[in-house]
């Protein structure tokens, strides 16, 4: 394949053409595996729990596209200890050029995936593998980048997978993308290794708490408590984490859920959960902005009130 000419080119052109390819990415590819993957995936990968479409979702970009390479490299490697990032076929997967991982990327202004572009590598789930085991498959930002077009036409494939194909698509927030696709996916999150013991995370504990407290000063309270922009987008990047915990806890998902999220999930139907998630979005963009920290706090404080206390 033309791919495999690529090591050989001179090493300017090379990383033009592929930022991806410096040694910086790979060293912090391999840390990242070190201290965070392995242990955090641990238990699909050795009760191998894996299914033959995934879905990461995380909110951090950079833990998202290095997850789907580790994933990519587990599918593909040919050491005992998948992925062992030194193996010839893990390698290709580090640099971007291993002609089994088929990467379906957005192009245009609109930045999403064209339909026939999506065709085209659909077809080549059909052709046997070159040199792994799997042939994979990645799409990034999916919840961004796929219509709904798109994820209708994706539907019949990601539905009878065989089993040497492999489906990885990364997501900031599941829940934009189709129940139908979605419920074909095995979600797996990248959010859960956050620190919950941090002083930022029980101070969004305390504030998600409060959120269903009878008493309605227990929430303004709380959320004076934020000094500034800064923590409050932390804060809330937590109160996101336990709704969506809540979330899939009230569905059939079963989740290992903090209890704060457990709460959440009995007092609240699930609407009024979408309904928090929703001002909880808006707000952390608002959060990055110049606007008041006092301001937005009373302003998130009456948005959620009023929904959780609706009749
Ligand atoms: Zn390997």
């Amino acid at each position: 394949m033309s791919e495999y000419n690529f090591e050989n080119s001179k090493p300017q052109i090379k990383s033009e053409l592929k930022p991806n390819i410096n040694p910086d990415l790979k060293k912090s590819f391999e840390a990242n595996i070190k201290t965070r993957f392995k242990t955090h995936f641990s238990d699909i990968l050795n009760k191998n729990l894996l299914q033959n479409a995934i879905l990461l979702e995380g909110t951090d970009k950079e833990t998202r596209d290095m997850a789907a390479k580790f994933f990519s490299a587990y599918a593909v490697c040919k050491s005992e200890q998948k992925p062992c990032l030194d193996c010839n076929p893990c390698k290709k997967v580090i640099n971007d050029i291993h002609p089994d991982i088929i990467k379906i990327n957005p192009s245009g202004a609109a930045n999403i995936v064209k339909l026939k572009d999506l065709r085209e590598a659909l077809k080549k789930a059909d052709i046997a593998p070159n040199e792994a085991d799997k042939k994979v498959f990645v799409i990034l930002d999916a919840d961004k980048t796929l219509r709904e077009d798109s994820q209708n036409t994706l539907l019949k494939t990601v539905e009878e997978p065989t089993s040497d194909v492999l489906f990885i698509f990364t997501a900031e927030n599941s829940l934009a993308l189709l129940p139908t696709i979605l419920s074909r996916l095995q979600v797996i999150n990248l959010n859960a290794s956050i620190d919950f013991d941090s002083e930022t995370s029980l101070l969004a504990q305390k504030i998600a708490d409060a959120i269903i407290s009878i008493n309605e000063y227990e929430l303004l309270l709380e959320l004076n408590k934020i000094k500034n922009n800064a923590q409050l987008t932390e804060v809330l990047k937590f109160i996101e984490e336990y709704l969506r915990l809540a979330l899939l806890s009230s569905g059939k998902q079963k989740s290992s859920s903090s209890f704060t999220a457990q709460k959440l999930s009995k007092k609240l139907t699930k609407e009024r959960i979408l309904s928090l998630l929703d001002v909880t979005r808006q707000a952390k963009l608002d959060s990055k902005t110049n606007i008041d920290t006092k301001l937005l706090c009373t302003f998130i404080c009456t948005k959620y009130r009023r929904i959780s206390w609706q009749k």
